[in-house]
């Protein structure tokens, strides 16, 4: 059935230039609306009550000071993975919040009711981070656990950000905002942009009411969700109910230029990126039949005016050959002259098999104050990279990613360090030049946080595009992936380095 939502804004030409069907979803209320709706939910809600709690945890960084953090429960010897909801998808706890076998506590001080038994305990801050592990026996009788973690990768002058987020406002989701707010700020993440299905939501009332302003910032944006030509992300976008006249309901019919061009007009200053771009019929450059050796697509109604390609989607989708197959596609469009960014988001929809910030993008700013501008800025010039573990940096001389470098004599020196936490396999370093392997090496494994620092020459005779990838050999421990979720395997990818090699002081494809 086709038709028009009812609430549509008249006057809009937006509204009149999108089919909109309902398809059997959820008719969701305006975006504002939702937000309230959420906050009124999570906390007018009778909880059945939970067992009084058992375990009382501290956790806390090398200077005592209690820290937030995230604590993962996974049975052992025959006892099952503990549903520390008891029955509820989420349930507040005391110093936090608990979600099937986690806990999210954004002060690191907390207790909580787990089922005698034997679990693996593990407790942890997102990558940049120590990983506390231990086997750890659990009885009706209160015990309080102390835990230290070590920062061990500081990263002065670089955001972290997870540019596609899906929460309740999302047609798929059920997860309250209150929940991400928990998980992205114990994860470490910086900046969690909202990218719900064709809604925009605003963080800003629940990380307030969370008590996490100073742990996460948030960015409003959306996820134009369309059932014929794949999914886009957008941020920053204003939360203006007028506008924003789709409300979550999914878009049939809306070809990709006529969709990107009105994405434009209303957030000019919006990053647009494809999302899980070769997701079977969710992925645009399927839909469109992208071909990355001609760097065209095959069919009519497509449009090249996006910013960004999302090489790594999550945990479920995130598997290294999807991976390689979108870094083709993207080195496909910067063989062809066309500068865009690479980039790595959890998609996370639900609390339990996808993980928030895992992978993260990185983005240089050197200005600390976060704005939704000036990271969609950095992330269109290049400045960045994603990564779910290792935190690289490339340089060439005095360029970092995102610039140009001057080749000198058709030789460029690349610059790598790489830093990753102890529980994060590092294993091999490429370097590519204009999309081929053009160095590899193998790194030793290592518990030292710095795992690669050194030089590699790389002719460069034209002017060219260097990017680095650094690869784990060993799946991530169970704070992040392992069963139930798909394994996802340390990788970070870099933005290119651009070379000019000629002289003129620019990059330039080169010729075909
Ligand atoms: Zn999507």
């Amino acid at each position: 059935m086709r038709q028009r939502a009812s609430w549509i804004v008249p006057g809009l030409a937006l509204a009149l230039a999108f089919g909109v069907a309902a398809h059997g979803c959820r008719r969701r209320a305006p975006a504002g609306q939702q937000v309230a709706d959420a906050a009124a939910s999570s906390s007018s809600a009778p909880e059945p009550p939970a067992p009084s709690a058992n375990v009382t945890f501290r956790v806390s960084d090398a200077s005592g000071r209690s820290i937030p953090c995230k604590l993962t429960w996974i049975g052992r010897d025959g006892t099952p993975t503990p549903d520390l909801g008891f029955g509820r998808p989420t349930r507040s706890v005391e110093g936090g919040l608990a979600a099937h076998h986690r806990v999210f506590s954004l002060t690191g001080q907390g207790a909580i009711s787990v089922p005698s038994g034997s679990y693996d305990l593990f407790v942890s801050r997102g990558p940049e981070w120590s990983l506390h592990q231990q086997a750890l026996s659990v009885r009706p009788e209160p015990q309080t656990l102390n835990v230290t973690l070590t920062r061990l990768i500081t990263r002065e002058g670089w955001v972290s950000a997870d540019a596609h987020v899906h929460a309740d406002p999302s047609w798929d989701s059920k997860v309250p905002l209150a929940a991400r707010v928990h998980e992205f700020a114990s994860e470490g993440v910086d900046v969690l942009i909202a990218t719900d299905h064709n809604v925009v939501t605003d963080y800003r009332p629940e990380i307030e009411r969370a008590g996490a302003k100073g742990l996460l910032e948030t960015v409003l944006g959306s996820e134009l969700s369309t059932t014929d030509w794949g999914h886009f992300g957008a941020f920053p976008l204003k939360h203006e109910q007028d506008w924003w006249v789709l409300h979550g309901v999914r878009m049939t019919g809306t070809p990709a230029d006529q969709l990107l061009r009105a994405v434009r007009r209303h957030g000019p200053t919006a990053l647009v990126t494809v999302n899980h771009p070769r997701l079977g019929k969710l992925g645009y450059f399927n839909v469109g039949g992208f071909e990355p050796k001609s760097a065209r697509f095959a069919h009519a109604h497509v449009s090249f005016d996006f910013d960004a390609v999302e090489v790594m989607n999550g945990a479920k989708h995130g598997s290294l050959e999807a991976v390689d197959q979108v870094m083709g596609d993207w080195f496909g469009l910067l063989t062809d002259g066309r500068r865009i960014t690479a980039m790595g988001n959890s998609d996370t929809h639900e609390l339990l098999t996808s993980y928030a910030g895992y992978p993260r993008n990185y983005v240089r700013l050197t200005d600390p104050t976060v704005d939704g501008e000036r990271l969609a800025a950095a992330l269109r010039e290049g400045a960045a990279f994603f990564s779910s573990g290792p935190f690289v940096e490339a340089t060439i001389g005095d360029k970092s990613l995102g610039e140009v470098a001057r080749a000198v004599e058709k030789k460029v020196t690349l610059s790598v360090k790489i830093r990753a936490a102890a529980w994060v396999s590092v294993a091999r370093l490429r370097a590519y030049v204009n999309g081929r392997v053009a160095k590899e090496l193998p790194i030793a494994p290592s518990n030292e946080t710095e795992r690669f620092a050194g030089e590699i020459t790389l002719d460069t005779p034209d002017d060219a595009f260097v990017v680095v990838r650094v690869d784990g050999d060993r799946p991530l421990p169970p704070v992040v992936g392992g069963p139930p979720a798909e394994t996802l395997f340390p990788v970070a990818i870099t933005n290119p380095i651009y070379v000019d090699a000629d002289g003129d002081g620019k990059w330039k494809a080169r010729k075909k």
